[in-house]
C-alpha cells in the first residue's frame, strides 16, 4: 500500500523547503519527494503542515543505570539494566526519533528486539562497547584491575572495554564488529565522570588511534571519537574518524582542520547542561564536578566557534541513564536543538543536524537515510506546526501528529 502525504512545508532534511511539497512511500523508502501538483497517486492520501524527516540523536548510550556514575555500569543487574531500556528506547521514538547512533551501551541487542517488533524503539546503530585505555576514560578507576576483569566477565553490560598497543586495539574493533556494532567508539582524551584522568589529556597514541581507524574502515564503519582536550581532538582527525564528540576545547584551528578533513562535531550540549544542573543532586563525586565546572563555559564557546567556521554538526544528547526521574530523559531529546540554535545555529540548521549531518555519522550506512528523497527510509514526522519558525515546536509531542518508521506508522 502506497501513501501520501501533502504538506505545506515539505522539510527536506538538507536545509531546502518545498512550499506545498508532497512525500510518497511504499514500503520502507520514499518513492517521491517533491511539489504536490507533480506528485504521483497513492491509496493513502493525507494533509499537513509540516512533514520533515524522522529525527536523530547521534550520541545515545542505553545502560539501564539510574545515577549518572561509570561504576553503576558493572553493578547494575544486567537484566533488570536492559528491561529498563524498554522504556527509554520507547519515549524516544515517539518523541519524533526515529534513528540513533548508540555509542556505547546495549543497543545492539535492544536494536535486534525491535527490528523483529518486540519492542517499540528508534533504528539503533550501535557500537557495543567503548574502547579506551587502561585507567582512560572508559575505565573504572577506583576498581582493583583484577576485580574489574571479573565484573566484566559476569556482566553483560559494562560500557567499556580497555585495550593497549596496536594489537588489542585492532582485537578490540574486531571484537565489536563480531558482536554486530555498526560504528565503532573509542575515547580520545580523558573525560569529566571518570575519576583520576584529565578532559585535556590525550588517551592512546597516535599509532593505536590509526590502528582503530583503519581496522573499522577495512569494515566500512565509521569510527567516533570522545576527545575533550585540543591534543586528542588533533589525533583523532589525523587518524581519520568519522566524529568528535563533545569537542569542548575545539579552537579556531582545530575547526579550520575539521572542514578541510569532512570531520563532523557532535556537540552533546545537553548532557553538559544537564549535568551541571542536577548532577550535585544525584551523588556526583566532587572530582566530576570539578572537572565540569571547568568546561562549562569552554564547551560553549568551542560550539560557538564550530558553527561560525562551518563545521559539520550533528545533533547529539549523550544521554546515559534510564527512566523517567533520572537526570537525563528519553523523550526530551529535542532540547539539544534548543541549545544548537541558542549557540548559533538557524533553526534549519538545527534540522539539518538532527537529520542529514546525524545520518552522515555512521558514514557508508547512512547514505541512503536521514533525508526526504526517492529511495531514502521512508522515516518522518507529521507535524500540526512549522519548526522552522520555532524550533522548541518539536520538544512537545502533541505538535506530532504521526511519526513514520521504515514505512510504518508508529503513531
Ligand atoms: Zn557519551
Amino acid at each position: 500500500m502506497s501513501n501520501k502525504i501533502n504538506a505545506e512545508y515539505l522539510i527536506i532534511g538538507s536545509g531546502e523547503v518545498i512550499k506545498n511539497g508532497a512525500v510518497v512511500f511504499e514500503g520502507t523508502k520514499v518513492t517521491y519527494a517533491g511539489e504536490s501538483e507533480h506528485a504521483p497517486n497513492a491509496d493513502n492520501v493525507k494533509t499537513a503542515v509540516t512533514v520533515m524527516p524522522g529525527m536523530w540523536d547521534c550520541h545515545t548510550h542505553f545502560t539501564g543505570i539510574k545515577s549518572p556514575s561509570l561504576e553503576s555500569t558493572v553493578f547494575v543487574n544486567p537484566l533488570e539494566a536492559v528491561i529498563r531500556t524498554t522504556w527509554d528506547v520507547k519515549e524516544m521514538l515517539l518523541s519524533g526519533f526515529t534513528s540513533t547512533r548508540e555509542v556505547g551501551g546495549m543497543g545492539i541487542y535492544l536494536n535486534r528486539a525491535i527490528s523483529d517488533g518486540i519492542i517499540l524503539g528508534p533504528r539503533i546503530y550501535g557500537a557495543g562497547k567503548i574502547l579506551s585505555i587502561t585507567g582512560g576514560h572508559a575505565d573504572i578507576h577506583n576498581l582493583n584491575l583484577d576485580a574489574l576483569d571479573v565484573l566484566n566477565h559476569v556482566s553483560g553490560n559494562q560500557l567499556g572495554e580497555l585495550v593497549d598497543g596496536v594489537p588489542e586495539c585492532y582485537r578490540g574493533v574486531r571484537k565489536q564488529l563480531r558482536s554486530g556494532a555498526e560504528v565503532i567508539k573509542y575515547c580520545a582524551s580523558g573525560g569529566v565522570l571518570s575519576e583520576i584522568d584529565h578532559p585535556i589529556h590525550q588517551q592512546f597514541s597516535d599509532e593505536e588511534q590509526k590502528a582503530i581507524v583503519e581496522e573499522a574502515s577495512r569494515a566500512q564503519v565509521a569510527v567516533a571519537a570522545h576527545c575533550h582536550g585540543a591534543p586528542g581532538i588533533e589525533a583523532a582527525i589525523k587518524a581519520g574518524v568519522t566524529t568528535i564528540e563533545h569537542g569542548s576545547y575545539l579552537n579556531a584551528e582545530l575547526a579550520d582542520s575539521m572542514v578541510e578533513n569532512g570531520t563532523i562535531l557532535v556537540a552533546t550540549r545537553y548532557a553538559i547542561e544537564k549535568l551541571f544542573v542536577g548532577a550535585e543532586k544525584m551523588g556526583v563525586p566532587t572530582y566530576a564536578m570539578d572537572k565540569l565546572r571547568g568546561l562549562y563555559d569552554q564547551h560553549r564557546e568551542a560550539v560557538k566557534i564550530a558553527i561560525k567556521k562551518g563545521v559539520t554538526i550533528a545533533m547529539g544528547t549523550d544521554m546515559f541513564t534510564t527512566g523517567p526521574d533520572g537526570i537525563f530523559r528519553y523523550g526530551d531529546n529535542a532540547l539539544e536543538l534548543e541549545y544548537l540554535v541558542d549557540m548559533g545555529m538557524s533553526p534549519s540548521e538545527a534540522i539539518v543536524a538532527a537529520t542529514k549531518h546525524s545520518a552522515m555519522t555512521i558514514g557508508k550506512k547512512g547514505v541512503y537515510t536521514g533525508v526526504l528523497e526517492k529511495d531514502f527510509d521512508a522515516d518522518l514526522l507529521v507535524l500540526n506546526s512549522n519548526p522552522l519558525n520555532d524550533i522548541k515546536i518539536l520538544q512537545n509531542r502533541e505538535n506530532i501528529t504521526n511519526i513514520v518508521k521504515q514505512g510504518i506508522f508508529v503513531k
